[in-house]
């Protein structure tokens, strides 16, 4: 077990990525809190856990609200105890073109994707200093990365990987240690509505991964285990892309997001 006796405390765990971490976090040993914005995601998360014999503590908690942050630390440190893991997940992107959207989706964008992050890491940081100990893993994207679209939403997740150098660097003396995932396309709820508009998105998106799939909720989730566990004592302040090598270059992609001239099939959005 790669992380008995810890607590973590899994934001956006109510379904896709923030769920499978949260599952894979309990079967490595941990007492998850599991966060959300709405209950029954998490409830249902928290409930497969006990299922499959893990602690797990539902908590309502909308991450963009300082005082709903600061509540769902203190029940976390009620029932379990200090917090030793943080992962920033929740999240979500609104609006594509700086141009099109208007100021209100700017803010949105970065209240949910970057504000949270400091909202959340503010709550637990001093326990972990106070300790001596810590791991928190952010969850950005390859949109934080290079320039794919979804501009407020790859900005905010930039601006993650600064926030968590500086944290690095800054408690990195303290033993807090503070890394990011950074996936490409992930299977996950969040993709909903595209695939409303087109139901093979994924199978068009396939052609931009050079290891021939897009990502499972796992594949990141095995990331995330391994930066907040032991394993990576010496790690701290990097970005792991978790994107079956996009971001070593994909021809295809760049052929798709310069207009698709030689695609036969309509360019894909850059989402993710
Ligand atoms: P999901 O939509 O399945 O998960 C996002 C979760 O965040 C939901 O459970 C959602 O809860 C929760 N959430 C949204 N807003 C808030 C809020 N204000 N407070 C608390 N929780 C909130 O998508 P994913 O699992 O795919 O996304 C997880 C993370 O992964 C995000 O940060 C996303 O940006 C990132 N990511 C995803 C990629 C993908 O292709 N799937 C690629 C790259 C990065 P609710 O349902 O109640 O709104």
């Amino acid at each position: 077990m790669r992380l008995s006796g810890k607590i973590a405390v899994v934001t956006g765990a109510g379904s896709g990525i923030g769920r499978a971490i949260a599952q894979r976090f309990a079967a490595e040993g941990a007492r998850v809190v599991v966060a959300g914005r709405t209950r029954p995601g998490i409830e249902e998360t928290a409930r497969a856990i006990d299922a499959a014999g893990g602690e797990a503590l539902a908590v309502v908690c909308d991450v963009t609200d300082a005082a709903a942050v600061t509540h769902a630390i203190a029940r976390a440190n009620e029932v379990f105890g200090p917090v030793d893991i943080l992962v920033n997940n929740a999240g979500g992107s609104f609006g594509d073109d700086i141009l099109t959207f208007d100021e209100d989706t700017w803010d949105r964008n970065f209240d949910l994707v970057l504000k949270s992050v400091y909202l959340c890491c503010r709550e637990v940081l001093p326990q972990m200093i106070a300790r001596g100990s810590g791991a928190i893993v952010n969850i950005g994207s390859v949109n934080g990365l290079t320039g794919i679209g979804e501009e407020a939403y790859g900005a905010a997740k930039a601006g993650m990987i600064n926030l968590t150098q500086n944290m690095a660097m800054k408690y990195g003396p303290h033993g807090v240690r503070a890394n990011v995932v950074a996936p490409g396309t992930i299977r996950t709820p969040i993709w909903n509505e595209r695939l409303a508009e087109r139901p093979n998105v994924f199978e068009a998106l396939t052609a931009w991964y050079p290891l021939g799939r897009v990502g499972e909720p796992e594949d990141v989730a095995n990331a995330a285990l391994f930066l907040a566990s032991d394993e990576a004592s010496w790690i701290t302040g990097v970005t792991l892309p978790v994107d079956g090598g996009l971001l070593a270059g994909s021809y295809r992609m760049n052929v798709d997001l310069s207009g698709g001239a030689t695609s036969q099939q309509a360019p894909v959005s850059s989402r993710e």
